[in-house]
């Protein structure tokens, strides 16, 4: 019933006008529970302490003062009781009326000081307050002098709420309060278990509601955010935990043979792999022999050699052989891959590094973006084809069916409903901040093929599927259907802090990769300010005219408005280019690349940067994701201050591809203290880990890759600056998994909310 209440449309127990409701729709403020989840974007500013001086009329004001003579008196026209004196304080008086509130002559008397708060009246140039709340305070203003007028000191608390056309703030509170009074807000369900709130200190639903929109006092809004922090946390713990007992209970492929592969595959290297890729491997495999699905995180700073893990992992797989009652059948065809990367760019550039990683191996490799299809080894030769031959859509469709294909790179195209494959054993996800929760479990759940898509593929003729391999795939074992689903490995360079990789990827095992290849010498990393420049220049030139390339990445500008805000970044960009043809590397081919650039148009720049065409690239910070352009060796990161550390320290990725020694210029302008000292966190801090511990603390969880990036509310994001929080509401969510959930509890887990959204 409760929790009825909650889902309830607000209009269905408010009297709403239409342009109210209008205006409402546009906040998204449509039941119980938006309108009591929208909180006040802070709160008092409406009621600031002044000196009696300084009022005027019609304004929100505190006052503190001495109240003078009281006197009562009946108003002659509505017979109404009138309380009236004036308040001084060392800067003038003003007059104060009560309307019957008769109470007030017997509470207070002449001499007692006060805190007055309301809104001010003018008449003829005389000022008064109607009705003000009055308070005795032991403080005595006028022996403290100003700092008790300062603007934090003394507020009312008054919420204020974001609001929209045709709707104030002041509304929006009107309405909550008549949530308040509602009596099925009083049994409002809480889905925190008592002992759970009573551990931790935490106010019931019910309470923190009150306390965070009408707070008395500023404590009652702390304890109602340490809640609805640990309430977000808390709910995305339970579905992590809930999502890992499904795992493993689920059933997935497992293997003979992985141990040889690895072998074979490591001795067609040409370089040794470093013992935190060996690490990561062997974890891997684990993982493999056992019978439940993989559900692994692979974290690594940028040109840690990640793809070669996943290459290793993948010549596993589709090498050995299954361990099943199905072995018999298995003997001709391979166990199939898929691997997901967020951009063309990329899943190009990974698709060309496993052809040159496969090159001696006897293993068909695909391609399969938005803009096109290719195949490796090619019908031809391989010697006459490196990369493969271009193929039609419906050729690739037609061999991931049959698993002719083996390993399937791609686009977010993998997961459209067309691709159905054979036998998909292992799913890797690249950059996987990049996707949400759905679009990974879509591709994580491509074995499961409903049967009406089935239907349509065989009538349609678009592919030919082998109706045998839909069978095996949800295996007739005793009568039983047993679906096996696929391993997964997700991975990423975007360093995080500890308790945000505890939230957000709380259901994933972690291995780590916190080694670079050998022989990296370490990059160059060097603080700019203007004096500078010259010389900044200067030692590029040398590099440039060695044949070295360069990266320009320009300022992040931000504004509220996300359009407006590409659109100055994509200005910034091309008038740096501008700047830079005319005036310091005029001989040099200068190319731009951004993000309101066409795909196509994208990755020719891409393409003639990495042939060399380009000498220079200036851009924003698209090229943030795993790009590899091996002879850039410099990146110029102007108005550095504005990026975050561990952005930064992603874009300086970029230029430590090769052997050759790197060099990153921090541009700024600004010579401010914090500022140095968060830069110089650059040239000194062991890895990405590390610097985004610093942004953590430093900025705030807020700025941690810009806002709304992990998808949590700004409340939840401040909570990951408390590990003790964290941990307590995994250490929760865990245990109530393991108990069992309750029926309220089960509808959160299954609740369809994505976690990441970008
Ligand atoms: P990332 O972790 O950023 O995805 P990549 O997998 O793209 O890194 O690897 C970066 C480069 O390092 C590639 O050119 C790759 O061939 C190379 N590489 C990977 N592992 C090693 C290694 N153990 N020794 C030498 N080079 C390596
Ligand atoms: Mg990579």
């Amino acid at each position: 019933m409760s929790q009825n209440f909650l889902k309830k449309p607000i209009s269905e127990l408010i009297n709403i006008s239409k342009p109210h409701a209008f205006a409402l729709d546009r906040l998204r403020i449509k039941t119980v529970f938006d309108l009591l989840y929208h909180f006040p974007v802070r709160y008092g500013d409406a009621f600031k302490a002044i000196y009696i001086r300084d009022v005027e009329a019609d304004l929100p004001v505190v006052l503190y003062g001495e109240i003078q003579e009281i006197k009562v008196e009946q108003s002659f026209k509505t017979k109404m009781m009138i309380v009236e004196t004036v308040l001084r304080d060392d800067t003038g008086s003003i007059k104060l009326s009560w309307y019957n509130q008769i109470y007030i002559s017997k509470m207070f008397k002449e001499g007692d000081i006060v805190k007055i708060s309301g809104i001010t009246k003018e008449n003829k140039g005389r000022f008064s307050i109607v009705n003000p709340i009055i308070e005795k305070t032991k403080a005595d203003p006028l022996n403290q002098g100003i700092n008790l007028f300062g603007q934090k000191e003394e507020v009312l608390f008054q919420p204020i709420y974001r609001e929209s056309k045709n709707i104030s703030s002041k509304y929006i509170h009107t309405l909550i309060e008549k949530i308040f009074l509602n009596p099925e807000f009083k049994n409002i369900n809480d889905n925190i278990p008592k002992d759970v709130l009573k551990k931790y200190s935490l106010p019931s639903l019910h309470d923190a509601m009150i306390y965070i929109h009408s707070p008395k006092k500023e404590q009652h809004v702390e304890i109602a955010k340490k809640r609805f922090a640990f309430e977000e946390i808390f709910y995305i713990q339970l579905k992590n935990a809930f999502r890992k007992k499904e795992a493993s209970q689920s059933l997935s492929y497992s293997f003979v043979g992985l141990e040889d592969a690895l072998e074979n595959f490591k001795s067609h290297l040409d370089f040794d792999l470093t013992s935190a890729q060996e690490n990561a491997i062997h974890a891997i495999i684990g993982d493999f022999k056992k019978t439940h699905p993989m559900s692994r995180l692979l974290e690594g700073d940028v040109g840690s050699g990640k793809t070669a893990v996943a290459a290793a992992a993948s010549y596993a797989i589709v090498s050995s052989r299954i361990k099943s009652m199905r072995e018999m059948d298995q003997k001709n065809s391979r166990l199939q891959v898929a691997y997901m990367a967020p951009t063309e760019i990329l899943a190009k550039q990974h698709y060309e590094s496993f052809t040159k990683l496969f090159a001696r191996l006897p293993i068909n490799i695909g391609l399969l973006t938005g803009s096109g299809c290719k195949k490796f080894p090619s019908k031809s030769s391989l010697l006459t084809n490196k990369t493969g031959t271009d193929i039609s859509k419906n050729q690739m469709l037609k061999w991931i069916a049959s698993g002719d294909i083996s390993i399937v790179i791609g686009t977010h195209a993998l997961i459209q409903k067309s691709v159905v494959f054979r036998d998909l054993a292992f799913v890797i996800i690249d950059e996987q901040h990049r996707f949400g929760t759905k679009q990974r479990q879509k591709l994580a759940n491509k074995h499961l093929v409903d049967e009406e898509m089935k239907d349509r593929l065989k009538k349609k003729d678009t592919l030919r599927v082998n109706k045998k391999s839909y069978i095996d795939n949800k295996n007739d074992y005793k009568g039983e259907k047993i679906i096996q689903t696929p391993h997964l490995l997700s991975m990423t360079a975007t360093p995080i802090p500890r308790t945000l990789a505890l939230t957000i990827y709380g259901d994933l095992d972690l291995s780590i990769v916190d080694q670079m290849p050998t022989g990296r010498k370490p990059i160059i990393t060097e603080i700019i300010s203007e004096e500078k420049r010259k010389i900044m220049y200067e030692n590029v030139r040398k590099e440039l005219e060695q044949g070295r390339q360069v990266y320009v990445i320009c300022a992040r500008i931000e504004d509220p408005d996300p359009d407006l805000m590409s659109k100055l970044n994509v200005k910034s960009v091309m008038e740096e280019a501008e700047r830079l043809r005319k005036n310091d590397f005029k001989e040099y081919k200068i190319a731009t690349l951004h993000s309101k650039m066409k795909t196509i148009e994208k990755d020719k720049v891409m393409k003639d940067f990495l042939d060399k065409k380009i000498d220079i690239l200036v851009a924003t910070s698209v090229i943030e994701v795993g790009v590899n352009v091996p002879n850039a060796t410099n990146i110029i990161i102007e108005g550095s201050d504005r990026f975050g550390l561990s952005q930064i320290h992603q874009l300086r990725g970029r230029v430590i591809r090769s052997n050759d020694q790197a060099y990153c210029y921090l541009c700024t302008a600004s010579m401010n203290v914090k500022t140095m000292e968060r830069l110089k966190a650059l040239k000194n801090a062991k890895n990405g880990f590390e610097l985004a511990e610093i942004d953590l603390k430093m900025r705030g969880a807020g700025l941690l890759y810009g806002d709304k990036q992990w998808g949590l509310s700004d409340i939840g994001m401040e909570a990951i600056r408390n590990i003790k929080m964290v941990e307590a509401a995994r250490t929760v969510a865990n245990e109530l998994v393991e108990g069992g959930l309750s029926a309220e509890l089960q509808r959160v887990v299954e609740d369809e909310g994505d976690v990441h959204m970008e």
